[in-house]
């Protein structure tokens, strides 16, 4: 039996897909540490910088000293703790939402959620460059699963009609997609969820903290917060801590109390979480200066590597992939920015269709704008170097 599994690994081993772990140091700085070595850090989804913020971690350790580290339980049982009260305060009065909820991860929040609100008898229509953990979330609520192509309305009007009247159906969508990091058409799904009476639910894992006037979100930013059924986000990006939130009304909350399994079965995050969280959002709201710096760093950076003649994959935002292809190639591109001193992630397939293996880079409010001019030169020159530009 190990033989088939050791085989499997030699196997993507060949077609360069293997995946390993690498210690990192220092990685909520824009300089880290990769077996000793700095490089700069355009690998992280710390976009505002706050996951070093002193006050955040004073927050944490001040709750973990008071409190313990450990919550003891689930929520429902003895692990709902006040900090998470004043957490929970903290998010719904920074979204405008009547309720909001705090689950433990991005990952365990989609899964829950969309399993509690669609079952066997309802249909997801999901955007194809949605992330992992919503298809995860589609296949364990056993309903039917309509992919769309990415962004193609169209598309998910045709397979809309089709869907039979009685059918419960849900929208998902990423509001900003995590691998070509463009934006979702938000007002013309929002069109087609009334037209169709379907559910909207908006992922803004890569847009909390980001877009809106006090970094709400991309669906704060279009005015569209009573509009999208279930705003879903998390705090491990750009609030620089860690768990996951969804707010909207207060049956909709009520009904993943009681209904959402990944609520229900895990233990309650540590109260150095939620207090941190609580803090984040506070920074986030009070500093619009992150956010506006880190759109004009990615405005640069997006401009200058296009400028270069690289191709970014529709990318209006922080995250800013270049397309390289076949998957040995990236790997190879990764590596020699990784001699010259920058880290940034070959992505491959699965995560991205075949041949479209691509760089992809993120950028952080705290980078300095020098380091970012320095870093386009090195890229262009393996870009020539490799033949991705000419
Ligand atoms: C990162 C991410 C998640 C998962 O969030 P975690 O808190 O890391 O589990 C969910 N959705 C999207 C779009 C993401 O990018």
């Amino acid at each position: 039996m190990k033989d088939k599994f050791l085989s499997e690994l030699e196997q993507l081993k060949r077609i360069s897909q293997k995946r390993e772990l690498a210690e990192v140091e220092q990685a909520e700085h824009p300089w880290l540490y990769k077996n000793g070595k700095r490089l700069l850090n355009l690998a992280s989804n710390n976009y505002l910088g706050l996951a070093g913020h002193e006050r955040l971690k004073k927050a944490a350790c001040d709750a973990t000293d008071t409190y313990g580290c450990g919550s003891t339980a689930s929520r429902l049982i003895v692990g709902n703790h006040p900090v998470y009260r004043l957490a929970e305060e903290a998010l719904v009065n920074w979204k405008g939402t009547q309720a909001g909820l705090i689950f433990n991860s991005g990952y365990t929040a989609n899964v829950g959620i969309i399993s509690s609100l669609i079952g066997r008898d309802g249909i997801v229509f999901s955007d194809k460059l949605n992330h992992a953990s919503i298809v995860d979330g589609v296949l364990i609520s056993r309903a039917e699963h309509q992919r769309y192509r990415h962004n193609d309305l169209n598309h998910l009007e045709s397979l809309l009609q089709k869907a039979p009247l009685e059918k419960n159906k849900l929208i998902v969508t990423d509001a900003v997609f995590s691998m070509d990091g463009d934006f979702a058409d938000l007002k013309g799904l929002v069109e087609l969820k009334e037209r169709y009476n379907a559910i909207l639910m908006v992922d803004e894992a890569h847009s909390s903290g980001i877009y809106g006037p006090q970094g709400q979100g991309y669906v704060h930013h279009l005015g569209l917060e009573d509009q999208v059924d279930v705003q879903m986000g998390t705090f491990s990006k750009a609030l620089g801590c860690f768990g996951a939130y969804v707010v909207g009304n207060r049956w909709l909350i009520d009904y993943l109390i009681n209904k959402a399994r990944s609520f229900i079965y895990t233990t309650a995050l540590p109260p150095g979480i939620p207090a941190s969280i609580t803090e984040a959002i506070t920074l986030v709201r009070e500093d619009s200066s992150r956010r506006e710096t880190l759109r004009d760093h990615s405005r640069f950076f997006r401009q200058e590597l296009v400028r270069l003649g690289f191709h970014l994959c529709g990318s209006e935002t922080q995250i800013v992939p270049i397309l390289v292809g076949p998957n040995e190639k990236t790997v190879l591109f990764s590596e020699k920015l990784q001699e010259i001193g920058i880290a940034a992630i070959p992505v491959r397939p699965p995560t991205v269709p075949e041949n479209q293996a691509r760089i992809r880079f993120t950028l952080m409010a705290t980078h300095h704008r020098q380091d970012l001019a320095d870093a386009i030169a090195k890229i262009a020159q393996v870009g020539r170097d490799l033949g991705v530009i000419q």
